[in-house]
């Protein structure tokens, strides 16, 4: 992707773990790449399709010195946190956060970090088969919406599907949205889990009655194994009442590893 660049810049801040450090200051150097389309700005010449670079210099500089932290980890991170959630062009950042007169009491040329971040695309699967099905849903999506770290781009038309995996119980209602977020997939599931627990989920029986299931389908096109997350979902190919509100959000949307869209896998669960 296109990068907007800016190297360099010298702020004063009062950043660091010794206390002198937050009483005298000194120089930080920071240097940010702003991954950002730039074809419009390009064509148009319009400053207003694009990233203003004195505008980021400036609020880098209130930035540093409207916060103390103690490590320069942290200082980055807020950073590049404030920057995508500031300028809505913004995809991804990579910000270098340099304190060259460092006190390690050796000599050293420079000492740094550098980080990058950015905006992540997470499908995620909603049912619910107790009491008032269509409330726990809609609470789940207003939830999303009120997060500061999620945007709710898209949420499919609730349908009400027969239950799966053998249980005797209600039928379900589900749903399937598309979330632009800056959480970590990890981070994401434990928002998931919390929304669930609030909506007094109880984890009994497995593909049991359950006022609010929350998967995780795909963040971005990441494969990931570990005992606690499994993306893509690792039954979702086998779901219509998973892949029917898919392939209604995002029909051309493509699995990473079977690699059928959406609308495909729908087909085919269908003609199974
Ligand atoms: P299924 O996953 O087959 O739809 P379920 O949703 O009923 O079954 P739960 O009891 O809700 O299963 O979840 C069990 C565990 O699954 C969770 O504690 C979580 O750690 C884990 N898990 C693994 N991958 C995912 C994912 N992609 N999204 C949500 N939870 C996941
Ligand atoms: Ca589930
Ligand atoms: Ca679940």
């Amino acid at each position: 992707m296109d990068k907007i660049k800016i190297e360099k810049l010298t702020v004063f801040g009062k950043h660091g773990v010794y206390p002198e450090e937050n009483v005298l200051g000194q120089k930080f150097l920071v240097s940010l790449a702003l991954y950002t389309d730039t074809r419009k700005a390009g064509l148009t010449d319009d400053l207003e399709c694009s990233i203003n670079y004195g505008d980021v210099c400036q609020y880098v500089k209130q930035f540093f010195e409207e916060n103390t932290f103690q490590l320069i980890e942290r200082v980055a991170e807020q950073l590049a946190e404030n920057l995508l959630l500031r300028y809505d062009l913004l995809q991804k950042v990579d910000v270098k956060v340099e304190k060259p007169w460092a006190p390690i009491l050796i000599p050293v040329e420079n000492v740094g970090v550098e980080i990058s971040r950015g905006w992540h695309i997470a499908y995620v699967a909603l049912g619910s088969n107790i009491g008032d099905k269509k409330s726990y849903l809609d609470e789940a999506v207003e939830k999303l919406k009120n997060h500061p770290l999620c945007q709710v781009i898209k949420v499919a038309d609730y349908i009400q599907t027969e239950p799966y995996g053998g249980v005797e119980q209600d039928v379900f209602l589900n749903s399937a949205l598309e979330l632009r977020t800056l959480l970590y997939p990890e981070e994401l599931l434990r928002l998931l889990n919390q929304i669930e627990a609030e909506a007094g989920r109880e984890r009994t029986i497995h593909w049991g009655p359950r006022t609010l299931d929350l998967d995780i389908l795909f963040y971005d096109d990441c494969i990931i194994d570990t005992p606690t997350l499994t993306i893509p979902h690792i039954d979702l190919q086998n779901r219509d009442f998973v892949l029917l509100p898919m392939a209604e959000i995002a029909p051309y949307f493509r699995h990473p590893t079977l690699g059928y869209t959406m609308q495909q896998l729908l087909n085919r669960c269908q003609t199974l």
